[in-house]
């Protein structure tokens, strides 16, 4: 009995026992290329020589350009049968998961050796000439390589996107050529998804994957396709509302075993609202609609992702309506705009219910009564001023919107950064205070911003990560 009889229970699996004489076949060998969903993701190609299906896993998919080669299992031979093989595969049983056909066809055997195969594949799919060679240790341990130039010219896929960013704003007198989505109260991510992985990074270009490790199953929905994702990392509270409080818990844990623990208690959903790189084409310099057309042809949703639609106009009800569920607002698109990396351009705009935006530390306040010993208030600021000129306002204090674990999070970190004088140009803020250095970021609810830049009736809503201090100005 070879390995492949061992490793499975036909009376279980539907794969094919290979007790059927295989009858010698003329005419063109043949390749597939099987999608098998197991509990990794990877691709399985296999190649008709002398009576059995040659084997391949390649956990990444196969290349097509010969510039990246990629890493390629020999697996053991499979039974000519297993070339038309679709199907389930049950839990518990060897590669448990789901077989499909990818691609199929001919191909020309331009070398066969011990540890070297070269070949010239003529699929639907799959065309050109590939090597595949042992590079490794282990018996197993192949690449796979493409030796023909890519079949069609493609645009590389870009490799760090700062976001595009929207303007605060009040409603336009005329939503006409305006898409109009939810705001979603979160932090902002991109996705990097190719065959088999996803690589999420924040604003700040921060690679946070592993903090968020429900998003990674989207790139099973992918499939072989590359694409690039924008979209925003959100915690919903019991009633279904983004809460950012709640999201607190997940963007300062970078332990596993904690982000394993969080991941059940406060699970996050990647909501998805751009696509910027589809299967090698750019897609930043198409106008909005068009990104969001492909966008949802993807339909991409799942347990941890989701792409909510967007209305055409309609922004005044759709305001209305997401201040009567409790949500920050809402964001206005052009139509026809391009995306911009990094760039707030007027193309996009964000309209608030409630005020809302980041704050720097400048320094803090001791607390009274219960309090007492501890944190009382954050004394806030924003920088004015570019370079050698920028100077940090001050705009009032905030002492509520608190947690206890925020209370002793926020001392843990204020501490280390404290100094002498007040950090604050011009206004210098309360003389009963201890002052740090300008780093810290906090979201800052309010229902009132006086008219010179003072907070009132402020909640503290959480610290950001994800955007450095200096950028912090007043919206
Ligand atoms: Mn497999």
């Amino acid at each position: 009995m070879g390995e492949y009889e061992r490793k499975r229970d036909f009376a279980v699996t539907p794969e094919p026992t290979g007790k059927k004489r295989a009858r010698r076949r003329k005419g063109a060998l043949r390749f597939v290329v099987q999608e098998h969903g197991a509990r990794r993701l990877h691709w399985d190609l296999r190649l008709e020589h002398e009576g059995a299906a040659a084997s391949w896993a390649i956990p990444n998919g196969i290349p097509d350009d010969p510039g990246h080669n990629r890493k390629a299992v020999r697996t053991e031979d499979h039974p000519l049968e297993y070339l038309d093989f679709e199907g389930e595969i049950p839990a518990g049983e060897y590669g448990a998961g789901t077989m499909r056909i990818w691609d199929r066809g001919t191909y020309e055997c331009l070398k066969w050796e011990a540890g070297k195969v070269v070949v010239s594949f003529a699929g639907e799919q799959l065309r050109g000439r590939y090597a595949l060679f042992r590079a490794g240790a282990a018996e197993k341990d192949w690449m796979i390589h493409r030796i023909d130039p890519p079949e069609t010219e493609r645009d590389p896929m870009p490799e760090s996107v700062v976001p595009m960013l929207a303007r605060p704003a009040r409603l336009p007198a005329s939503d006409a050529g305006w898409a109009v989505e939810v705001k979603w109260d979160g932090v902002r991510a991109i996705a990097y998804c190719q065959p088999g992985r996803l690589r999420l990074e924040s604003r700040n270009l921060r690679d946070v994957t592993a903090q968020y490790p429900e998003v990674r199953r989207l790139s099973r929905q992918l499939g072989a396709r590359d694409a690039v994702l924008d979209g925003e990392l959100v915690a919903f509270d019991e009633a279904g509302r983004p809460s950012f409080e709640r999201l607190q818990q997940r963007i300062h844990q970078t332990s596993e075993s904690v982000v394993r623990r969080r991941m059940k208690s406060h699970p996050v959903t990647y909501v998805v609202f751009d696509l910027l790189h589809l299967d090698g084409e750019d897609l930043m310099a198409a106008p909005y609609h068009h990104r969001r057309a492909a966008l949802e042809e993807l339909g991409l949703d799942g347990p941890s992702w989701q792409t909510p639609g967007y209305s055409r106009g309609r922004a005044k009800e759709l305001l209305a309506a997401s201040a009567e569920h409790g949500l920050e607002g809402i964001v206005l698109k052009r139509l026809e705009s391009r995306y911009v990396p990094g760039k707030r351009t007027g193309s996009w705009l964000k309209v608030k219910n409630v005020g809302r935006q980041e704050f720097v530390i400048g320094g803090w306040q001791s607390g009274e009564g219960r309090r007492r010993g501890g944190l009382g208030a954050l004394l806030l600021g924003y920088f004015e001023g570019e370079g050698e000129e920028r100077e940090l306002r001050y705009a009032g204090k905030v002492g509520t919107g608190f947690s206890a674990r925020d209370l002793e999070e926020l001392l843990e970190r204020l501490r280390p950064l404290g100094r002498k004088g007040s950090p604050f140009a011009g206004r210098r803020g309360p003389r009963q205070a201890h002052f740090v250095e300008p780093r810290l970021v906090a979201e800052i609810e309010f229902r009132e911003l006086t008219a010179d830049g003072m907070v009132r009736h402020g909640s503290f809503k959480g610290l950001r990560e994800d955007k450095p201090a200096t950028e912090v100005r007043l919206e």
